[in-house]
């Protein structure tokens, strides 16, 4: 597969001087305790986002809903626009097919990422926004390049939307996130959403 990057990045730091180019941000969220340090970041800086949920990824739908539910109740909280996206899960299995056996941060997640993002992009011009940015970059379990790679990837197809780089594991912001877990008391997954990623799940059972 050939592979645009780089086209359409913006640091964060960057645009913080200009305020009007991040007001209509549009931010992928995969579950309420990656995105509540986020939000709560952005919110300090004037930044209200849209949450765009789009996570076909998660198996099995009982914990697509309870981790969507989650977020659902804190941006009804904090007043956030909130969108859900379709969940295709056979499309999602179509897309990462033959990669089932790759390790978390292998290439099957590479394609998860960039099957997100791409609708999150696809979103983000259809609802008036001009960039993107996803709470994946929170996690630890991630890789930020591959992230990165995908969120450039979507961008590079949708006309007038950028990617947002962004690592949002710095500034405190972890810390932030147990916190909130514990304030809000969020459901908090064992394990990234596929049903690949099942296995850290029987890890901690065992
Ligand atoms: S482990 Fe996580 S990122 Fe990787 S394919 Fe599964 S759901 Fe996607």
């Amino acid at each position: 597969m050939t592979i645009t990057v780089n086209v359409k990045t913006q640091k964060f730091a960057s645009l913080l001087t200009k305020n009007e180019s991040i007001m209509n941000l549009m931010l992928h969220a995969c579950c309420a305790p990656c995105s509540a340090p986020i939000l709560e970041s952005l919110g300090k800086q004037g930044i209200k986002p849209v949450i765009f949920y789009y996570n076909p990824n998660i198996y099995p739908i009982a914990e697509y809903e309870k981790r969507r539910d989650e977020i659902v109740r804190y941006t009804q909280k904090l007043g956030i626009p909130f969108i859900e996206g379709d969940y295709n899960h056979d499309e999602w299995l179509a897309a990462v097919q033959g990669h089932e056996n790759e390790p978390e941060r292998g290439c099957r997640c590479l394609l998860c990422f960039k099957m997100r993002l791409l609708a999150t992009a696809k979103a983000a011009a259809q609802h008036g926004c001009d960039t993107i940015a996803s709470t994946l970059s929170s996690s630890r379990w991630k890789s930020l390049e591959q992230i990165d790679e995908a969120g450039n990837f979507a961008v590079a197809n949708i006309n007038n939307v950028s990617y947002l780089a962004k690592n949002w594991r710095k500034g405190g912001l972890q810390q932030r996130r147990n916190e909130l877990i514990k304030e809000n008391g969020f459901y908090n997954q064992l394990y990234c959403g596929c049903e690949y990623s099942m296995s850290r799940l029987e890890d901690k059972e065992n």
